[in-house]
């Protein structure tokens, strides 16, 4: 076996003078070995969890560009009817000629 230590991955939410913190798999910090960057972590339940944080983080940033879309869609669509407009594409094509 190596002796290399298994590092854990630590966010520290503490203050500068005293440090509770645990790894984000819970593991006790008998084993100091610990790090907060990301490239170095060799824990498998803490790339496990910070795999599941990062995808967590990817769908809700989808999940609000999405809701951002739409909000959009909704003010290009008001907008459009109510320059007597049935259909945006028609208000864009207008708007397009208009302008060249
Ligand atoms: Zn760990
Ligand atoms: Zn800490």
């Amino acid at each position: 076996m190596s002796a290399a230590k298994t590092m854990h991955y630590l966010d520290h939410y503490c203050g500068p003078q005293e440090c509770d913190c645990v790894p984000i798999c819970h593991g006790r910090l008998t084993d100091p070995a610990h790090t907060s960057d990301q490239q170095r972590v060799t824990c498998k339940t803490c790339l496990n969890t910070l795999a599941t944080r990062r995808a967590k983080a990817f769908a809700a940033s989808e999940a609000s560009k999405i809701a951002y879309k739409a909000e959009l869609y909704d003010e290009v669509w008001s907008l459009a009817t109510s320059h007597g407009f049935t259909n945006v594409t028609d208000a864009i094509m207008a708007a397009a000629k208009g302008k060249s």
